[in-house]
This record gives C-alpha cells, structure tokens and sequence, in this order.
C-alpha cells in the first residue's frame, strides 16, 4: 500500500483530531461561559476517562455492531434496503434515522434511573468545554451496546453509513459541547439545523427543567418535534453541572 493510500485510510481520524484541536484552540479566543474550575486538570480527567470510552467502544460495541452492520447489509435486512432509494437519498435517511434514535436514547439516558447513574457522570463536569466530549463513562457506553444494534438492524444501517454517521456525530458533538462562542448571525443561522454551543450548554446547565431540554446530538429538528427545543438566549449567565433542583 502506498504512502498516499495509507495516509488515506487515517484521514477521517487525522480530521477529527484537527477538529478536537481548532475547537480546543477557538474556544480560548471566544470563550461562550467564564470557566469555574481551572482547565488542565479537568482536560486531563476528560483525556484519561476519553482513552477508556474509547476502549470500550472498541472492545465492546465495535465487534458486535460492525459485524451486524456486515450482515444487515448482506442480508437486506432492515427499513432503509426496502425503500429502493437512490443511494444518496439512503445515505440521507439513514444519517438521519441514526440522529433520531441516538436522541431517543438520550432521553432514555435522562429519564431510566439505571441509565442516568452513569450519565450523570457527563453531566458532572464543573464546566463545558470541547474535553467534556469525550467524557462519558465507559457503563454508559456499554449499556448504548444493545440500543446501537437495534439501531442498525432496524434502519438496516451498512458499515460505511455506521462509519459516515460515527464521524459525523462525534465532530458535531464536540463542536456542541465546545465553549466556542460563535457570531451572532451563524448562531442563529446553524441553530436552524445542528445543534450549537449554546444550544447544548442549556442542556448542561445546572437545572433539571433545563437538563430536559435541547437533548439531540445532531439536527436540531428532533427536539422541535418533541417540544424539547429551547432557544439559547443567555448563554453566558448559565450555571454548568448537575441539577441543584432534582427531587
Ligand atoms: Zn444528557
């Protein structure tokens, strides 16, 4: 294999590492919240528990999900083969079926006291900076396993689409959890679509009725559908953590 093809092969990680950095660098220059907790400490929690996450997707859910994701697509099984769409059209649908059931899961997340235990401990960073996008726990990853199986058996997701749709979600999930302030009219402009800083930065503020809000990881159309969508109005006046006002 060349040197050219090889380097290509990478070239989605190599991206998403290049996104991890510009987010890390921006989000010093145009801060959205004031921090509360010094940085290096907390980023390096955020590294060590997004090295561990990052085990688990790979020992635990990449097996099993990859490998149904080879079948499904052998077999046909699934919604998305039974339509007959053109093949872009299919990759749009599936992206966002994929989008959609993730942001079921993440209200389950909030609402199963089981699944919350180990969600909370996302919600339990002092502050929300692009490092809080890799720290999840590796329980919470386990228990999305199951969920991420259903997901491609009954979209009837291939591995490429599981692949396209993995780099997709998790550049935009460290953009939206990034304390990048951006200018008021692309806030306004991509809030249309996607899931902004500020968007998500209600849903880690530190109350429960907040907390409910703004629960998708991509299109913000999911939570206009649900009720859930809450416009980000005062960003910089919102309290990081979890929620002081629980019962
Ligand atoms: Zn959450």
């Amino acid at each position: 294999m060349s040197v050219v093809r090889r380097l290509g092969a990478h070239l989605p990680a190599l991206a998403l590492g290049a996104v991890f950095v510009a987010l890390l660098v921006s989000e010093r220059r145009r801060p959205l919240r004031a921090r509360s907790a010094p940085e290096p400490p907390r980023l390096a929690a955020n590294l060590a528990t997004g090295a561990a996450a990052a085990l688990t997707v790979a020992l635990a859910e990449e097996p099993v999900v990859q490998r149904l994701a080879r079948e499904v697509e052998r077999r046909r099984w699934g919604l998305l083969p039974r339509l007959g769409l053109p093949a872009p059209a299919a990759t749009a649908l599936g992206l966002a079926l994929m989008d959609y059931t993730l942001f079921l899961w993440h209200i389950l997340l909030h609402r199963s006291d089981t699944l919350w235990r180990w969600h909370r401990y996302h919600h339990a960073d002092p502050d929300l900076d692009t490092g809080t996008a890799l720290r999840f726990h590796p329980m919470e990853l386990l228990w999305s396993v199951p969920w991420r199986a259903g997901q491609v058996l009954l979209i009837g997701t291939s591995p490429a689409l599981l692949k396209l749709w993995g780099q997709l979600t998790l550049a935009e999930v460290m953009f939206q959890h990034s304390n990048l302030r951006l200018p008021p009219p692309l806030e306004r402009a991509l809030s249309r679509v996607i899931v902004t800083p500020a968007l998500h930065g209600l849903h880690h503020a530190n109350r429960e009725a907040l907390q409910r809000s703004n629960l998708s990881s991509g299109l913000t159309v999911w939570d206009r559908l649900h009720g859930s969508y809450r416009p980000a109005e005062a960003p910089q006046h919102v309290t990081i953590g979890l929620p002081v006002d629980a019962g």
